[in-house]
């Protein structure tokens, strides 16, 4: 695995495999990695030759208080676990490299997809993701770039905005990879202590409750938000953010609920926000 830190030595790494006629899958991360993550890459592999993962903690997307400063930063244990499991080329670019006049003057609105949910709950997120994807996928120049499931409101923005701007990017979406009791697989995970990861299983639980009601017959958006919101709203120490059934490439609240619909939560407990869906 060749490891690039400099957006220059990046194009010469990425022009020399196109050269080569090599096609290439990107996987974007802000590191701390764990299964979820390198389940990015095996999809990756699978549909290019050559693979590169970047990792960036992005200070664009962090608001005033959250935990840009205690986000969890693990490079030498990342680039063995990207290298063990086949990533070609990874780019840890420097925020000095990235944003040198430290805020860019160009930003990417998320629009009426980015609006609601976790853009609600952290104000400019959303801009700060799709202005350092656009950035990223300009300097990678990927024919196809892997997202996780497990952030469903980034993947559809970051679908709407190759879109709308003709990025030729395709993008891949991968499941979520979840612990064996269910709970999702997040970087964020290692800020909890047991007893609160024991009260963060109840995001999951909730959400399976949704699915199986679903699964019975139930079609009521309503209906299906009071079993979770039931469920949340019983754990003392858990404090439910929203949990709202949605259509998942547009993030509008639905009332009658289809297949491919989705269920979207986020929880705080602690210091710590834990975000999760799944889709019916
Ligand atoms: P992050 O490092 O948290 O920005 O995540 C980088 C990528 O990994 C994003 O596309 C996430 O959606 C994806 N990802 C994070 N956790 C999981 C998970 N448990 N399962 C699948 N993908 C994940």
């Amino acid at each position: 695995m060749q490891q690039v830190e400099t957006i220059s030595e990046m194009r010469h790494a990425v022009a020399d495999a196109r050269s080569k006629g090599k096609g290439i899958a990107f996987v974007p991360t802000m590191g701390a990695l764990h299964e979820g993550h390198l389940t990015l890459v095996d999809e990756a592999k699978r549909v290019a030759e050559v693979v590169v993962m970047s990792v960036f903690v992005n200070p664009l997307q962090f608001g005033p208080t959250e935990d840009f400063a205690r986000y969890p930063r693990t490079l030498d244990q990342d680039a063995k676990l990207a290298e063990d499991r086949g990533v070609d080329l990874m780019f840890t670019p420097t925020q000095a490299d990235m944003y040198p006049e430290h805020a860019p003057v160009i930003l990417i609105h998320p629009g009426s997809i980015g609006k609601e949910w976790e853009g609600a709950v952290r104000p400019h997120h959303f801009e700060g993701v799709l202005t350092v994807v656009a950035k990223l996928f300009h300097i990678v120049m990927p024919d196809v770039a892997v997202f996780g499931q497990k952030d469903l409101q980034q993947v559809a923005v970051v679908k709407a905005m190759v879109r709308d701007l003709n990025f030729p990017v395709g993008i891949l979406v991968a499941p979520t990879v979840r612990d064996p009791d269910g709970l999702a697989m997040s970087s964020r995970n290692r800020y909890l202590s047991p007893k609160e990861r024991e009260l963060s299983l109840m995001l999951s639980k909730a959400l399976f409750a949704m699915r199986d009601a679903f699964v019975r017959g139930e079609r009521r958006a309503s209906a299906l938000e009071a079993i979770g919101w039931r469920m949340l709203e019983r754990v003392v120490g858990l404090t439910p953010r929203y949990l709202a059934v949605v259509n998942a490439d547009t993030f509008q609240r639905v009332n009658s609920v289809r297949h491919g619909d989705a269920a979207v939560g986020a929880i705080r407990v602690g210091e710590t926000k834990l975000i999760d869906n799944i889709i019916f």
